[in-house]
């Protein structure tokens, strides 16, 4: 029997009572002899709880540099260290020999970028010795160590990734992701309460509705899973269904179900769109922008790109947190108008809505369809931009639920509307 990985989120552990059951579902798989490696994430709430802790004695400054990232790290990573010794006490009260590990004392080696470290390379020997002695291996998800000996977190919701890195370094057979809801939905369940349970997902388009908001995975959780071929699977711990297969190919997709073009609709509350528009006599503008934003370690997506009359016009989304005071805001207007003669303007009233579905470019009812139903609803577009398995819209955040409901109405993807034949 091959090893599985299952990873336990925040609200899976979110209470004593919480971790003694997944302690028990645990026993079932051990008497069995299933091999698993338990990774967890902090209990719900606790690493904002943290985050908050820092701010306030940052006096809420919001300009990025100001944190000693080093310390922030150790202080976030605590959570997840709180439940990694719960959930193995737990087990030895009922019998199951465990052991937990912090990712350093595990050695999962990382580089050194605070806050979103990247996992480099993990030593197995630590597990493999103790799955061999029948011990049951839990590990804290969400950090490792860099080559310095510092301890290096992996970015929010970055259990998943410590997850489907272990499943990867320890060949696993599956590496399952538990978390509150039953699977990937065809948008966030919690908005819309006629999204429907995807039971097979492509990794591209998982990909792409990770990275566009939906949080059920971590996007680098997606990538480590595709490198290596590991089968990811979301599911939950508080019903009994197979969630959602994550898969490689589209055509293994094809052989099992109808699929529609139009894969899920994801939302993103958390960029503000800055635009930026300066004369074309200053060369290399946005590029000098762009490298502005590095110094302060902020990242952006360019949305758009225009040349009006002898104005070029270049669209941004960065992180609302840098505009939560207006320190950082006034350090790039005065930038922008000092150093390229220009302006800067900026909204962080906006969301950016997503359509994601592999091939959605080359049908160009699609944009019509959302088009005509924001227009029906009175809701006014800020801006468009498409890519080949995209298509993302920019409006007032008020409107986020009411948009994101009448789309998934528009484009068929309301529960019962689908068609699976499996
Ligand atoms: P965990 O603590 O288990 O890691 P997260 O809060 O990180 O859980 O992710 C699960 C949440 O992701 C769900 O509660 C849901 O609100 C949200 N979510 C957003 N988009 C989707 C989607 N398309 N499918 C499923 N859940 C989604
Ligand atoms: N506890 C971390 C977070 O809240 C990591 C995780 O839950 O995956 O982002
Ligand atoms: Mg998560």
């Amino acid at each position: 029997m091959g090893i599985i990985v299952q990873k336990f989120g925040g609200t899976s552990v979110g209470s004593i009572k919480n971790i003694k059951n997944i302690a028990k579902q645990l026993k079932l798989f051990y008497k069995k002899k299933q091999k698993l490696i338990v990774v967890v994430s902090a209990m719900s709430g606790e690493t904002n709880r943290l985050l908050i802790l820092a701010k306030k004695l940052y006096n809420e400054q919001q300009v990025n540099n100001i944190y000693n990232n080093r310390e922030l790290d150790i202080l976030i990573s605590t959570g997840e260290q709180i439940t990694m010794s719960l959930l193995s006490m737990a087990l030895n009260m009922l019998g199951v020999k465990s052991k937990s590990y912090t990712g350093a004392q595990l050695s999962i080696f990382t580089d050194s970028v605070y806050t979103k470290a990247r996992i480099q390379h993990i030593d197995t020997s630590i597990i493999n010795k103790d799955i061999n002695n029948n011990i049951l291996v839990i590990v804290a998800g969400f950090q490792g160590i860099d080559k310095y000996g510092n301890i290096t977190t992996l970015g929010r919701g970055g259990s998943d990734t410590t997850a489907t890195a272990l499943a990867s370094a320890i060949k696993a057979d599956e590496c399952q992701i538990y978390t509150d809801v039953s699977g990937v939905y065809t948008t966030d369940p919690r908005l819309c309460n006629k999204s429907s349970l995807i039971s097979y997902i492509t990794v591209e388009e998982m990909l792409e509705l990770s990275s566009l908001g939906s949080k059920v995975l971590q996007t680098r959780s997606v990538e480590f899973a595709v490198k290596t071929n590991i089968p990811l699977r979301v599911l939950s711990i508080f019903d009994n269904n197979p969630g959602t297969l994550i898969i490689k190919k589209r055509s293994i997709l094809e052989n099992i179900i109808e699929k529609q073009v139009i894969s899920g609709i994801t939302y993103n509350c958390k960029e503000a769109k800055t635009t930026v528009f300066v004369t074309d006599v200053v060369p290399g503008a946005c590029y000098k922008f762009l490298k502005k934003l590095k110094e302060y370690n902020i990242e952006s997506n360019i949305q758009n790109k225009k040349k009006i009359q002898k104005k070029f016009v270049i669209t941004f989304t960065i992180s609302k947190d840098y505009y939560k005071t207006t320190k950082m805001y006034n350090i790039l207007q005065e930038y922008v108008c000092n150093n390229l003669g220009g302006k800067l303007s900026c909204d962080n009233k906006i969301v950016i809505i997503s359509i994601v579905g592999v091939g959605i470019n080359s049908h160009k009812y699609i944009a019509k369809k959302i088009l005509s139903n924001l227009e029906k609803t009175g809701i006014i577009l800020i801006l468009v931009s498409t890519s080949e398995i995209k298509l993302s819209i920019i409006i007032n955040e008020n409107y986020t639920a009411l948009a994101v409901k009448v789309l998934h109405t528009a484009f068929n993807l309301d529960i019962n509307s689908i068609k699976e034949e499996i």
